[in-house]
């Protein structure tokens, strides 16, 4: 059966946007994209590609505020601590919730790195697209191996969710274990050159990270990027690249290997400002992630493009640096090229899965809109998501959000288990 949906605008983003235009689809599929009116038809809206979240971490949806403003050190131990406190099934509440907020914020395919792998039922449940990466953390690749057959036999596979594996990053894991991550065949993905910490640990072995004592790899005396020189490809997705120099940058681009820029993650963290129009211009990969609320405050896309832009506008100090076209871009169907989805997702192409988002811009700033992709990046939010439609389904309507008051209440009681005991009553 043939399903439609139109509105005030359509957003193919390979395409210049079509004013009252319609998209159709069937059995998951776009089959056309053009001017028209269907039954569905919002008003006041557009459509656009489902967001493509290069990088999350589901199962820590509800670790807002751990460890803010606290040096890395303490940061990552606080998170270790708290993580303890939460059983298998806690950790499946919270992987829900994040996937119900990303669909809330129009994402429809997200890259999660999943420390217990409940990412991957969580995201087959919501029925949102994903590649589910199961860290190990591993300095001996058969720890690795062994890291990656106990989580494997945990997790499935389903038409929309894919298993692949993360080497954690170059200080907890070996090239060994790189190698045997990128022999297995699966998506791969890694955090790489995050943080100044890690560029001092690499060049000098010393710093917070030499001080935590889980970094067992003796440092090579390198920039993070050319350490991982000899398994660097594009089959290794890498999140953050933020401390990379014109060299770094040149031998991203000479690999072709795909990078999740996470501009608030880097901010909120004190990381810096990762280079992304250097990037882009070098001919990377790049895509957009929001991280995770260990992180970044929500999984917020909307609040993630704008940084992305600021960021971009700022460090170049030019206002160009990346239209609010381009950061669409970044956030559909760059984000899919990094994650090689971008035959099926990424933009509204005739051929490709129905994965769309329907904004409201009703009573926006930009409404009347003049430029619809200026509409949705700077005056959208997820408020203003009406309907996610994830393979032709839809699998987040506005109205019916009430539905999430169960899933919210057992993830709000997982963080009261973190946080301990009950705050004191005020006085
Ligand atoms: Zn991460």
């Amino acid at each position: 059966m043939i399903s439609a949906v139109s509105a005030d605008w359509v957003i193919p983003v390979d395409a210049p946007p079509i004013e009252g235009g319609i998209v159709r689809y069937e059995d998951g599929r776009i089959v056309e994209v053009a001017v028209g009116r269907a039954e569905r038809h919002f008003a006041g809206a557009a459509i656009v590609p489902g967001f493509v979240n290069a990088h999350t971490h589901l199962e820590y949806a509800n670790y807002a505020g751990f460890g803010d403003a606290m040096p890395f050190g303490p940061w990552i131990t606080t998170h270790i601590s708290r993580k303890r406190q939460l059983d298998a099934e806690a950790m499946l509440a919270v992987a829900r919730l994040g996937a119900l907020e990303c669909l809330r914020s129009g994402v429809t395919t997200v890259a999660d790195y999943s420390f217990s792998g409940a990412a991957a039922q969580a995201t087959a449940d919501a029925g949102l697209r994903a590649i589910v990466y199961l860290e190990v953390f591993a300095v001996p690749a058969a720890d690795a191996e062994e890291q990656w057959h106990e989580k494997r036999q945990r997790v499935e596979e389903t038409p929309l969710v894919r298993i692949g594996i993360s080497p954690h990053a170059p200080y907890t894991c070996s090239l060994d274990t790189y190698r045997f991550c990128l022999s297995l065949g699966v998506p791969v993905g890694t955090h790489l050159a995050e943080s100044p910490h890690e560029t001092e640990w690499f060049l000098h072995g010393s710093g917070p990270l030499a001080e935590i004592g889980m970094f067992l790899v003796p440092p090579p005396g390198t920039r993070p990027v050319q350490a991982l020189e000899s398994v660097l490809g594009p089959d290794l997705l890498c999140a953050h690249c933020v401390e990379v120099d014109e060299s770094d940058v040149a031998l991203l681009a000479a690999r072709d290997v795909p990078v999740a820029h996470c501009p608030r993650s880097n901010a909120l963290l004190g990381c810096g400002v990762a280079p992304l129009t250097p990037l882009r211009a070098a001919g990377v990969r790049v895509g957009l992630g929001t991280d995770s609320p260990a992180s970044t405050p929500s999984f917020d896309l909307f609040e993630e493009l704008r940084a992305a832009v600021y960021a971009a506008r700022a460090r170049e100090r030019r206002a160009d640096a990346l239209t609010a076209a381009e950061a669409l871009a970044l956030g559909t169907i760059d984000s899919a090229r990094a994650l090689r989805l971008d035959a099926d997702v990424g933009t509204l192409t005739p051929g490709k899965r129905a994965d769309l988002t329907v904004v409201s811009l009703a009573g926006s700033p930009y409404h009347p809109v003049e430029d619809p992709a200026a509409a949705v990046v700077f005056g959208g939010s997820p408020d203003r998501v009406l309907e996610t439609i994830v393979d032709g389904q839809t699998r987040y309507r506005k109205a019916e959000e009430t539905e999430w008051r169960e899933v919210r209440s057992i993830a709000s009681a997982a963080r009261a288990r973190m946080l301990g005991s009950p705050r004191p009553p005020r006085p």
